[in-house]
């Protein structure tokens, strides 16, 4: 059996919660990873012997970050809504429907080399666990092999049929519901973990939302969704009913939609690309977390309203934009995502996790926030193996 120790590190972050603060901070330390597992960590000192080893030279290492939030099966760009938008034009999420029709007239191959080319961006940025959603088919066929081309890529596949109604189906969404529900669902869900819906006005109202996910949990798939992101609304307080492992956005909430999030095992994930990209106002992280509700940041990563696969710069917003602590937005972006996708294999670096981690080119988790947009991480271990 191979062993590779990762020796004098500064900082390690563990997430370890056998120690008094929430990051599990630990100087002066040492990662034994075998068969692609943590096996071991503790003081250098104490480091026990093994075949490779790599020296982190006093730097900090933290467990990976994980996305629990994207988009990647997609085609074409929307550079020049973008543009618009920054020039004044408003985000309404009109533009999901361009996609679309990038996205049924590509090839699998164009589709798969998107989603390659995004995971390994992501990947270098320190991304070790990526959930990847589909909702640019929109067809029974587009939606099923969306969601198999994502599969090659991730654990955590979402079926998102009911991300908009499209055109063909504009003036009958009742149809529309019926048809994920019922043939796409099917042909979607050997493929997928998870179920999302976008509640929005503009998208699915909480009756049709309500309705897809419980054809989803029927078939066997954990419930997640988009809620309250352009306005006030159900979704959060339906996501909570339902038993949602996350409810994403939370850019809109109402004392109600708080205190159920603190009462539930639900987490409110952020995303603050989209409101950076959108130019909208960020949700209030500080009121959830003196609510008590667990928190995670995620990226949103898609062509329209958050183009961004960066985890750290997320993080740099979510502590700029949105009152979180440095140490709260790390916590958010390793531990919480792992939370939100119900994972715990990731997220922390104790025996027995996966030996997924990076290796900063800084002494301290505090840099990620306090270097906005600069290239930290040196070095990326997945599943204990250095990436390029
Ligand atoms: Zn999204």
């Amino acid at each position: 059996m191979s062993s590779l120790l990762v020796d004098d590190i500064g900082e390690l972050v563990t997430n370890s919660a056998d120690s008094g603060d929430p990051l599990g901070i630990r100087r002066q330390a040492a990662v034994l990873i075998e068969e692609g597992r943590v096996a071991w960590v503790g003081p250098s000192r104490y480091a026990p012997a093994a075949d490779r080893r790599i020296d982190a030279g006093g730097a900090a290492v933290l467990p990976g970050f994980v996305d629990s939030h994207a988009h990647l099966v997609f085609a074409g760009d929307r550079a020049a809504e973008f543009a618009a938008r920054m020039a004044g034009e408003p985000y309404t999420g009109g533009g999901i429907r361009t996609t679309v029709g990038a996205t049924r007239a590509a090839s699998d191959g164009a589709l798969r080399a998107t989603v390659g080319r995004l995971r390994t961006e992501a990947l270098r940025q320190g991304t070790t666990t990526m959930e990847i959603k589909s909702g640019y088919g929109l067809t029974v066929a587009d939606e099923a092999r969306s969601l198999r081309i994502a599969a090659e890529f991730s654990a955590d596949t979402t079926f998102l049929g009911a991300h908009v109604v499209p055109t063909e189906y504009a003036d009958r969404p009742d149809d529309y519901v019926s048809l994920v529900c019922g043939p796409m669902l099917a042909a979607a869900a050997p493929h997928a973990r998870w179920i999302d819906v976008f509640c929005e006005r503009g998208a699915f109202d909480a009756d049709h939302a309500r309705a897809i996910l419980a054809c989803g949990q029927a078939a066997g798939l954990g419930v997640r969704l988009h809620a309250n992101q352009l306005g006030p609304g159900p979704g959060v307080r339906l996501g909570v009913e339902l038993g949602a492992a996350s409810v994403d956005h939370c850019t809109h909430l109402a004392d109600a939609d708080v205190d159920a999030l603190a009462g539930s095992a639900t987490v409110a994930t952020l995303l603050p690309g989209a409101e950076f990209s959108t130019r909208s106002p960020y949700p209030d992280a500080r009121r959830l977390l003196d609510a008590g509700v667990t928190v995670a940041l995620a990226t949103d990563c898609n062509p329209g309203s958050s183009y961004t696969s960066s985890m750290s710069f997320c993080l740099a917003l979510a502590v700029r934009e949105m009152r979180m602590t440095p140490a709260e937005a790390v916590w958010a972006a390793t531990a919480g995502g792992a939370r939100a996708l119900r994972r715990d294999d990731v997220g922390a670096l104790r025996p027995g996790a996966r030996a997924d981690l990076m290796i900063l080119d800084a002494p301290s988790h505090l840099h990620l926030a306090y270097r906005p947009g600069v290239p930290l991480i040196r070095q990326v271990l997945h599943n204990g193996v250095p990436q390029c």
